[in-house]
């Protein structure tokens, strides 16, 4: 059996922000806030950007 967890999880979803990363908290407001605004590409920036900071800062 599938991991119910693992389907719900769109492919590309931004990874978790860390608590107490200043980085990752704001990049994760600018996702919600562009996403607020209807502007999609704009929260698809931000969540590439932090998948990119996870990539390198929180391996
Ligand atoms: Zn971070």
């Amino acid at each position: 059996m599938v991991p119910v967890e693992l389907m719900e999880v769109p492919r590309d979803a931004a990874p978790v922000p860390v608590g107490g990363c200043e980085s990752c908290a704001e990049l994760a407001v600018r996702e919600a806030e562009s996403a607020a605004r209807f502007d999609y590409s704009g929260a698809v920036d931000a969540r590439v950007l932090l998948r990119r900071h996870h990539g390198s800062a929180h391996r």
